[in-house]
């Protein structure tokens, strides 16, 4: 099974929520990591089964990308918010830094979410 990563900033898990729920099926044959809160809240609010890191701000991102860097993670998927600052902005750089540097299949949007998950793609 894929290790998938799933982070959404504050303003985005109501849509990263909606979005879990729509693809519950598909997201059921993979192997869930979230930050925090993201990955508490798809925990309680669907019937996912997730690893719980700790919250972004507090070392969750950079969890995240130690398992990248690590060879432990396959995708992320990352609902960042474009207009809010972010007391962490630093880890969300470096984030994606090692995403794009170990070229870790990566959506930071909706739209190329659901693009990896079309069987055809076959991407995660
Ligand atoms: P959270 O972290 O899921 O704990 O809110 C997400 C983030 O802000 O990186």
């Amino acid at each position: 099974m894929k290790n998938v990563a799933l982070v959404a900033h504050d303003k985005k898990k109501d849509q990263m929520i909606a979005w879990v729920r729509k693809h519950e099926a598909e997201l059921s044959l993979l192997t869930l990591f979230g930050t925090g809160t993201t990955g508490a809240r798809i925990a309680e609010e669907t019937g996912l089964k997730i690893t719980p890191l700790k919250s972004g701000p507090l070392g969750g991102d950079a969890q995240i990308g130690a398992m990248i860097a690590e060879g432990r993670l396959d995708t992320l998927i990352f609902f960042i918010d474009p207009l809010s600052a972010l007391p962490h902005d630093v880890d969300v750089k470096s984030l994606l830094r090692l995403a794009i540097l170990y070229d870790t299949t990566l959506a930071v949007n909706e739209a190329t979410a659901s693009q990896l998950l079309v069987p055809q793609n076959a991407k995660i």
